[in-house]
Formats: structure tokens, C-alpha cells, sequence
């Protein structure tokens, strides 16, 4: 049976990013993934390599610093994958969060990401407003500017992968895990191949399988300790006209939550929602009332678009957050990536859940030193944080 330091399940940003970590730290390892890479959640985020400014109103000032690490790191390996980009924030008469409020955030903002050039931030002018796309401008107060960064998830998903392969990890595609034995110092890992059982041995198996990581952890034996998560939908519309200034990030007229117009591909991607779901994670898709939901949005802060109905929607989808479980409304709820290991000495399954497509690097790193008591000492080979990612061919 052929001998593996690590074996991750699933080839989203998450599997990505463990493979080349562990590729670069001299591991060998393999990545199963069951359909395509980047097939789940990792092509149906918002698309965005931001620190998260809204994550400070709910305090997670640790996530935010860690993010905005994260994206100067992006800008810099993953030029030709991660864009800084303008966004903007109009505060109308009723909207909730006020300019003085804006700014502070985003000094704070400014000042958890170093106060870099991109991390600059203050109201475009009123002359200016008419080259903001159409946006409505009755009872305007502001519209604040500051930067965020934007990225194709899929495509960065597959240029990780690349980066490791080029390292000398190794992928089974499509292949899916059907199982796993412990063993005193690993695991025995059963997957399926072309209809043919397959297994293999790893010293340590981590589970990137996104909303069916649950699932994973639960063919594993002898049981493992399983997080508790809720699973929470959100959908996105793409819809034929473009927005070419920048990422609007507004609030929805319905509820007050944050909703963001982008440009994308010569169109423009509305999310999110924010849907719980109970059902397999197979079965997620676009819900008619959610698709309202954020053409209210366009209808209301572009009013040359107030016509489009969902008959002009060319491009819907949804994924799964997955959220630790409460009873909390899912937007109040923390971002931060929780992993669990079946023990803390030597563990030989480490699970991820939830977490951010702009933390893909950062939790990849804390997963290699949460592990690095089950593996072989290494030469490394590489710094993923100096590795250039390119743009797939
Ligand atoms: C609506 C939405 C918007 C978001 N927007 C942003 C954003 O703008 N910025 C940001 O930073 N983060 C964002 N996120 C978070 C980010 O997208 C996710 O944290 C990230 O994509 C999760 O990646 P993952 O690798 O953990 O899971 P996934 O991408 O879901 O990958 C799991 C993989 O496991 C595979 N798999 C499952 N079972 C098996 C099996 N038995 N055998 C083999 N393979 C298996 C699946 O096929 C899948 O490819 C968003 C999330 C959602 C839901």
C-alpha cells in the first residue's frame, strides 16, 4: 500500500492550500477530490480576498488583521489573480451605518492593515458621483471610497493546486474518500477510483471537504470527535449590465444586511444571502425568493435597472457557509475557521470547517504546524508565502 505523510479530502481553496503547504514543507501528499477542483464552495464565494470590514462591528479584530495580512500577501504572489479594486459605500438619508461611523471603521481598518497605500480610504466627491454607474443619487449624503481585492475563486483554487504539483504532491481526480481506519500512528485511507476500490496510508488525513466535511468525519473509524456546524446558503445572480467603477457594497432595502454589486466578466454578480439549510450539500441551489431578494437590491440603488426581473438573471448559484451552530441569525455569527484533530498529541485527522476563501494560506500554515508531531522531520522546499501563483492555462 503506498505511503502518504498527509492525505486531504477535497480539492476546494481549503485542499488546495494543505497540498502545497504540505508539498512545500517536503511532505508527500496526496489530494482526493470527488468531482472537479473547486467544484463546491470555492466557485460560489463572492469572489473577494478582503480583510472584512464588517467583521469589525462584530469585534473579530484578530480575523480582520489576519485577512488584511492576507491579502497584501495575495497582491503581491497572485498578481495575475487577485485585483485591488475600489468599493464603494453610498450612505443615503435612511442608511443605517453613518459616514463618521464609516471612517472610523475604516481607520481602524486602515490601521489593522499597516495603513499600506491600499489601506487609503475618504468620500468621492459629489461632482464625481455621476461616474458612479447609474448609482441612485436622491437623498445621497456620501458615497466612501476605500479597497478591497478581487479574485476568481476558481481559478485561484486551481493555480494552488498547480503550485503544488509543480512541488511534487499528487492528486486522484475525480476520486472519492469512502472511508478511513485509525491506526496507532495513522490512517488507512479508502477511496474509490475509475469504479475501483482503492487505499492507501497516510500518517495524517485532514478533511477539506467543505459542507460534506461532517460527513467525512463521520465514515472515520473508531468515531471522532465532529463540530457542531450549521450549514448556511448563499446564492448569487449574475445580471447583463456592467458596473465598471468598482464593488458597490450597500444595504439591502429588505433587511439592512450587506449586500455587494461587482463587476464580473463584462456583467455584474450580486450576493449574497444568507439562507439556513438542512439538506445534503449536493442538492443547494439558487431559491426563487432569494433571487428577489438581491434584484430588490439592484432595483433600488440603480434605478436605470429597475426593470430587470428574474427572466434576466444569466448566471445563478449558491454555496454553503458553514457556521458553528446557534441559534443567532448567520450574519452575526464568527467567520473564524474552526479545526478539530481526533487528538492533541500526534493527531492523525485534522478537520477544517468553515473559514475564508483569503485565509486559504493562513489556515493552510496553522493546519502544517497543528500537525507537524505526526510527520517526518523534512527539508523544505519552499515558503507558500513567497510561491508565485499563476494564472491557470
Ligand atoms: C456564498 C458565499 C460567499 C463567500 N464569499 C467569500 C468571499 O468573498 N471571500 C472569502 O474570503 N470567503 C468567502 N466565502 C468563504 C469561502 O468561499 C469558503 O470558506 C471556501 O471556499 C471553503 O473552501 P473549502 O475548501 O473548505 O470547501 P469547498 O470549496 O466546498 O471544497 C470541498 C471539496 O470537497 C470535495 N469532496 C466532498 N466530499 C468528498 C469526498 N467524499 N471525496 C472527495 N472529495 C470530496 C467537494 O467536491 C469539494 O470540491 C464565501 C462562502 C460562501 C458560501
Amino acid at each position: 500500500m503506498k505511503q502518504y505523510d498527509v492525505v486531504i479530502v477535497g480539492g476546494g481553496i481549503h485542499g488546495a492550500g494543505v497540498l502545497q503547504a504540505a508539498a512545500a514543507a517536503g511532505h508527500s501528499a496526496l489530494l482526493i477530490e470527488r468531482l472537479g477542483l473547486a467544484s463546491g464552495t470555492s466557485s460560489r464565494s463572492s469572489k473577494l480576498i478582503h480583510g472584512g470590514l464588517r467583521y469589525l462591528e462584530s469585534g473579530q479584530f484578530a480575523l480582520v488583521r489576519e485577512s488584511l495580512r492576507e491579502r497584501a500577501i495575495h497582491l503581491r504572489i497572485a498578481a495575475e489573480l487577485v485585483e485591488l479594486k475600489p468599493f464603494f459605500i453610498p450612505v443615503y438619508r435612511e442608511t443605517r451605518r453613518r459616514p463618521w461611523q464609516l471612517k472610523l471603521g475604516l481607520w481602524i481598518y486602515a490601521l489593522l492593515g499597516g495603513f499600506g497605500a491600499s489601506t487609503r480610504f475618504g468620500a468621492v466627491p459629489k461632482r464625481e458621483w455621476s461616474a458612479l454607474d447609474g448609482l441612485e443619487t436622491r437623498h445621497l449624503d456620501a458615497v466612501i471610497r476605500y479597497h478591497d481585492a478581487q479574485t476568481d475563486d476558481a481559478l485561484l483554487t486551481r493555480a494552488v493546486v498547480q503550485s503544488a504539483l509543480s512541488l511534487g504532491a499528487e492528486i486522484a481526480m475525480p476520486a472519492s474518500f469512502t472511508g478511513a481506519d485509525l491506526t496507532d500512528d495513522g490512517v488507512t485511507v479508502a477511496y474509490r477510483q475509475d469504479q475501483e476500490p482503492l487505499q492507501c496510508a497516510a500518517r495524517v488525513l485532514v478533511n477539506a471537504a467543505g459542507p460534506w466535511a461532517p460527513h467525512v468525519a463521520g465514515t472515520i473509524r473508531p468515531p471522532i470527535p465532529i463540530p457542531a456546524v450549521d450549514l448556511v446558503q448563499g446564492t448569487h445572480i449574475v445580471l447583463p449590465f456592467a458596473v465598471t467603477a468598482g464593488i458597490y457594497y450597500v444595504e439591502s432595502p429588505a433587511d439592512g444586511r450587506a449586500v455587494f454589486v461587482m463587476p464580473w466578466h463584462g456583467a455584474t454578480l450580486i450576493g449574497t444571502t444568507e439562507t439556513p439549510y438542512r439538506g445534503e450539500p449536493d442538492k443547494v441551489h439558487p431559491l426563487p425568493e432569494e433571487e428577489e431578494y438581491l434584484l430588490a437590491v439592484v432595483r433600488h440603488y440603480f434605478p436605470a435597472f429597475r426593470h430587470l426581473t428574474r427572466a434576466h438573471i444569466t448566471q445563478r448559484f449558491a454555496g454553503l457557509r458553514v457556521l458553528p451552530a446557534a441559534s443567532e441569525a448567520a450574519f452575526d455569527r464568527s467567520r473564524e475557521t474552526i479545526f478539530t484533530a481526533d487528538r492533541e498529541l500526534k493527531p492523525r485527522v485534522l478537520g477544517i470547517y468553515g473559514g475564508k476563501l483569503t485565509g486559504w494560506r493562513a489556515a493552510s500554515a496553522h493546519v502544517l504546524d497543528r500537525i507537524g508531531t505526526s510527520l517526518p522531520e523534512c527539508a523544505r522546499r519552499a515558503a507558500t508565502d513567497q510561491l508565485i501563483l499563476r494564472r491557470p492555462t
